[in-house]
Parts: structure tokens; sequence; C-alpha cells
């Protein structure tokens, strides 16, 4: 009698998990069941229609640093599947990966459906059944099988279930999961902007700095990196993965709060002081505002000393302390009242999710209940902006494959 696994969700980690067992043993009937009418449809919105496949990271102890919930569970689980792993499955599969310069890696071909393309495939090859529109509603074991109610009210049974939902925003959409007996960390979202309302610095929008500082006032939390100005506040990865860090901490404070700008990251108010003097001396007579001495975009330059009160012509030797000082501040300390996010329309996920304590990372089996698995974003993981977040849906997806197909062959 041939064992099936039943896979519930249709994305990343449900895909690999599916995939990979089918292939990992042949007696084995994989079926996927997907509530929506599209598969993988996260992949093909995914890198801005590029898919960010990866990190180009290959210490693991490096690569769990990115992720703000769950650092100690995927560092287990990256010692049986990492990024070499899967920069080689999906490379032995005819889809060359590419690094860009800040370490994300994507298709060569620079598109989604170049992944998708790739998953579809496989699932093809090894048979896996694909039952779309459906939505799995309970979950029950009666007489030692696992029983799954699914819309339309068909029931289905198998020996081995993996939940591969992905992320859920609300608590009770994991009521289903609770009912087994699971625990869930409250969801709540990761990846998003700042929002600053009619705050004059959206004028510049379009306007980005390649290494800034950002701090958020109250809260231990600051990033260096890329900011991107945008119409609506303030984006760009050190935003995002500030974003990610404060997930929980940013929730608690309704999205209300102070941050810092460090536009000229490489001084503090002190060392900027001591370059401001060098200036004075070295160049009196220049003009302050259309000779921007930091490379630093010329709109903001210009943004930042007219908001400190110097006028166009104004030159460095006629420059007031007072003026001076608030231009400084502007500079290396620019403060601002965040009110609201903005999901990012790039990457997005959600925070929370199974409680990992329930989950054997070695195995991604239930500690609760037996032959249940979990893959992907509805566990409590989730990574930084980079490709982190596929990476733990190949991973955990792979190792759900490997122990349910060991399973298999022990029985
Ligand atoms: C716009 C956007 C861009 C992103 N870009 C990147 C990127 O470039 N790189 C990166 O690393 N990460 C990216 N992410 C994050 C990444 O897409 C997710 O972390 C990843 O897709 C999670 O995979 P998953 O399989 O766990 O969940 P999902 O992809 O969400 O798949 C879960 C599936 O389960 C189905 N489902 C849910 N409940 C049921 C049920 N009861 N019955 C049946 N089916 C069900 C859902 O319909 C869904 O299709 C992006 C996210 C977004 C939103």
């Amino acid at each position: 009698m041939s064992k099936h696994l039943v896979i519930i969700g249709g994305g990343a980690a449900g895909f690999f998990c599916a995939v990979n067992a089918a292939r990992m043993n042949s007696a084995l009937k994989v079926i996927i069941i997907e509530k929506s009418n599209k598969l993988l449809s996260k992949v093909k919105i995914s890198g801005g229609g590029r898919c960010n496949v990866t990190h180009a990271c290959f210490e693991i102890a490096e690569m769990s640093k990115r992720y703000p919930r769950g650092q100690n569970f995927v560092k287990k689980t990256f010692h049986q599947f990492f990024t070499t792993d899967t920069i080689n499955w999906f490379e032995e599969r005819g889809v060359k990966l590419k690094t860009e310069a800040d370490g994300r890696m994507f298709p060569i071909t620079d598109s989604s459906q170049t992944i998708i393309d790739c998953l579809l495939r496989e699932a093809n090859k090894y048979g896996v059944e694909i039952l779309m529109n459906t939505e799995v509603k309970k979950l029950s074991i009666v007489n030692g099988e696992w029983s799954i109610k699914l819309s339309g009210s068909r029931d289905l049974i198998s020996d081995f279930v993996c939940v591969a939902s992905g992320g859920y925003p609300k608590s009770s959409m994991f009521d289903w999961l609770k009912e087994l007996g699971h625990s869930i960390e409250e969801p709540v979202p990761s990846l998003f902007t700042f929002n600053l309302p009619k705050h004059p610095i959206t004028k510049l929008m379009g306007v980005s700095v390649e290494k800034a500082k950002v701090k958020i006032i109250g809260a231990k939390l600051e990033e260096e990196g890329p900011i991107l100005i945008t119409h609506w506040g303030l984006s760009g990865p050190a935003v995002l993965r500030l974003s990610a860090w404060g997930a929980r901490e940013l929730r608690v404070m309704n999205y209300e709060f102070r941050v810092m700008v460090n536009f000229l990251s490489d001084y503090n108010e002190q060392s900027l002081k001591e370059k401001f003097l060098q200036i004075r001396t070295s160049n009196p007579s220049q003009k302050i505002i259309g000779k921007n001495i930091f490379s630093l975009p010329n709109r903001l330059w210009e943004f930042l000393a007219e908001q400190a009160g110097i006028t166009n012509e104004m030159r460095w030797a006629d420059l007031p302390a007072a003026i001076q000082n608030k231009f400084i501040k502007n500079l290396c300390a620019y403060e601002c009242e965040v009110k609201g996010k903005t999901t990012f329309k790039e990457e997005f996920v959600t925070a929370g999710g199974i409680k990992l304590n329930e989950v054997d990372a070695n195995t991604m089996m239930s500690k609760k209940i037996p032959n249940l698995f979990f893959a992907g974003e509805v566990l409590d993981v989730d990574g930084i902006t980079g490709g982190f977040n596929f990476q733990q849906a190949w991973t955990s997806g792979f190792v759900a494959a490997k122990t349910i197909t060991g399973l298999v062959r022990e029985t």
C-alpha cells in the first residue's frame, strides 16, 4: 500500500517539500492542496517580478543573523539544506542564479517565471497531484491516519501532512492549527516602510542615500544602509531592516515614533563640526548651497541647508554658529515623526506563526503530533529583506521532505 503525503499550500515551501518528497521516494503519493486559483503566487510577484531566490551568504552563523525571529531554529535547519544547496538544486535543473552587488541572488533570466516553471516541471515529472481552489478547513486524526476536511465537504485521508500555508495576518486564521494543540506567536507585519505624513522632506521623493544610519528614538533599534525618500516617507533597505527587527516593538507603539537619520553616517555631530571648521578655513568664500562637499544628493543637501536657515548667497565664512549647529544636526541627527506604515510592494512578510519550541528543527515535525510537519512562513521565522525568507522556505520544505521519505522507508 503506498503512503500519502498531503501538503497544505501551493507556495514556495509547499512546492519544495512536494517535489523533493516525490523525487526521493516514488512510492509516496504527494498531493498539494491550494485554496486559491493560483500556484506560487508570491514567487511570481517576488523581488519585483525577478524573485530574489536566496542570498550569497555561505556561513551558517552569519546567515542566521539575518532572521529577527527564529535565528537558532534556522541555524539547525541550514545544516541540512543551505544556500549552496539552493544554488545547486536550481542549477541542476537548468536554472542558473546570479549574485547582485548587495548579495541578493536572482535567476539569470531576471524573471520569477523561471523559478515557477522549474518547480512546476519537477512536480509534473514526479507525479505530484495538485488540487486548486480547495481550502483545508480542519485536520484531525482518525484511526491513526490524518483526516483532512476540505472546502466543498470533501475529506482526504493521508499518512503525513505538511502545513505550508504561509503567514496569516490575523491570529484567528490560525484557529484550525490551534485546534490541533499548537500555539501561535501573535502575527504582526514585518518589512514595511515608514510614513511621514505631510512632512516637507517627502518633496524629495526619489532621492536616495547609499549609506545612512536610521535610529528609532526611545528604542534600541538602529540600522545602517541605503535609504530612499518616497512621496509618503522613508523606505530603502535600512528602513525595511529596521521594520523587521522592530516588528513587535513598533506594533506596540502603534507605528507612531520618532526616527533620527544620519545622512552622513561616517560622521557624528562632533566630527562633522571639526570637518566644518576645516572647510571654513580652506574655502571661506565658497557658497554653501550649490557646492555639496559630501557627495550627498544635491537636492537633499540644499533642503537640509535651507531648513537650517542657510540662504542661497551664504558663504562658509559667514555661517553663523547657531545656523551651523542646526545644519550639522540636520545632516547627522535629522529627527522626524513617523505616523503609520506602508507595506512594501517588493517584499512583505508576517512575523509570528507556529511557536518554534513545538517543532523539531532537525525534522520539521511537530513535537506534539507525530506525522505532522511545518514548512515556510507559517512558522514563527522571518528574515530581513534580501532572499532570506525564500531560503527558509526552501530549507524547511526540503527538511520536511527528507524526514517524511525517511519515515516511509522505515515502514
Ligand atoms: C510582494 C512580495 C515580494 C516578496 N519578495 C521576496 C523575495 O524576493 N525574496 C524572499 O526571500 N522573500 C520574498 N517575499 C517573502 C516570500 O514570498 C515568503 O516568505 C514566501 O513566499 C513564503 O512561502 P510559503 O510557501 O511559506 O507561503 P506562501 O507563499 O504564502 O504560500 C502559502 C500558500 O498556502 C495557501 N493556503 C493558506 N491556507 C490554506 C488552506 N487552509 N488550505 C489550502 N491552501 C492554503 C495560500 O493560498 C498560499 O498559496 C516576498 C513577499 C511578498 C508579499
